[in-house]
């Protein structure tokens, strides 16, 4: 048994006592910017708070299916609303998702490093992680994680861009991948920072025909990021109506609350706004890696609201740096820093602090 299974007053799973308490990242100070989330900088656009303000009915439980919104994400789709399934967040799905697929003894294949919650996921659910290292320039190994496939695959999670590397897929390097992928097995297409991406040839599960061609793949999106509202906790999937049913029936019901839903609604309706915003923090990730990259750091190419510093075994020393210099970032011991593309005025700051945390690296 843990220290923790044995300390607590009741019977743990072994397997979750034995995980690390969850930790909050740092709280900025006042004067420090807070770059450790990927959170969009820009405050809330006046039309996004009249829709919060114009949604009193707190009294009553908000509509379990999410109706309008998925109807209007359907219209884009070219879908039916049961091809669409909302939750508290992507992630949230990726838990509903794992959980109706993987049981006890099943395996989860994954890149790493790539989103810190999937292992925790995996694991709640039951199943055994499979993780299949990145490349040496910081990108999926697809062909080694068609190579991980055994007959107790039941999900593999895709990540495009990466987090937290921010490299993207191509379209083509996904579909020759689908085509090594049996096809009863589950592909989560992760596109929580799809907005962010300039390049086109990267994957995008938006193309006109690409989910109807791939049944067994499900498309995640969220309106966290570039949408702004991380707080609100919205996100969506894509895919085929009946594994979503199964999303469905593993959620813990009414989690979307009407306010979250008529915030997504609004930034669907004010999205020429927040599309120019995106385009800014584009601007600004151009100019930050430029910047950084100048100081001598290698910054893998990034596509998402977040870059990449490969700090190795000096990530918790580099990261101590920026934040006496004010800037809160996540550091990966052993790995590397992320920091995520915010407010113009960190924009300087960030580089002058990789300046001086570059001879940290040699130890
Ligand atoms: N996927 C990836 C790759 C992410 O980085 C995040 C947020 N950090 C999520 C999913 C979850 O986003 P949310 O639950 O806020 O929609």
């Amino acid at each position: 048994m843990t220290d923790a299974a044995a300390a607590a007053p009741v019977k743990i799973r072994p397997e979750i006592a034995s995980l690390p308490p969850y930790k909050q990242g740092k709280p900025a100070g006042a004067d420090a910017f807070k770059l450790s989330s990927n959170e969009n900088p820009f405050p809330p656009l006046p039309s996004l708070i009249d829709a919060l303000q114009a949604e009193t009915t707190i009294n009553r439980y908000p509509d379990a299916t999410a109706a309008r919104l998925r109807a209007r994400i359907a219209e884009r789709y070219d879908t039916t609303p049961d091809g669409v399934h909302i939750a508290s967040g992507s992630v949230a799905i990726i838990a509903q998702l794992l959980l109706a697929v993987a049981a006890p003894g099943d395996e989860v294949i994954y890149a790493w490093r790539s989103f810190e919650a999937y292992p925790g996921l995996a694991l709640v659910a039951g199943a055994q992680s499979v993780q299949v290292p990145l490349t040496a320039d910081f990108r999926h190994d697809l062909p080694a994680m068609a190579a991980a496939i055994t007959d107790r695959t039941r999900a593999i999670i895709v990540c495009s861009p990466n987090n937290p590397t921010g490299g993207v897929l191509t379209r083509t390097e996904v579909e020759e991948f689908l085509a090594d992928v049996p096809s009863d097995v589950l592909v989560i297409l992760d596109e929580a920072y799809a907005e962010f991406v300039t390049s086109s040839d990267a994957v995008n599960g938006r193309d006109a025909g690409f989910l109807a061609a791939h049944p067994n793949v499900i498309m995640l999106r969220t309106f966290s990021k570039a949408y702004g509202l991380a707080g609100l906790r919205v996100g969506y999937a894509v895919g085929h109506p009946r594994v979503l049913d199964a999303a469905r029936s593993t959620a813990i019901p009414l989690s979307v609350t009407a306010q979250a839903e008529s915030a997504a609604l609004a930034s669907l309706d004010a999205e020429d706004e927040l599309l120019e915003r995106v385009a800014i923090l584009v601007d600004r990730r151009e100019r930050l890696v430029a910047g950084v990259r100048a100081t001598g750091w290698t910054v893998p190419d990034t596509e998402a609201n977040f870059l990449w510093l490969p700090a190795g075994a000096a990530a918790l020393a580099v990261a101590e740096l920026f934040a006496d210099g004010g800037i809160i970032t996540r550091p990966f011991a052993g790995e590397g820093v992320r920091i995520s593309v915010g407010e113009e005025e960190s924009i300087d700051r960030v580089i002058d602090l990789a300046a001086r945390a570059l001879p940290l690296l040699n130890g």
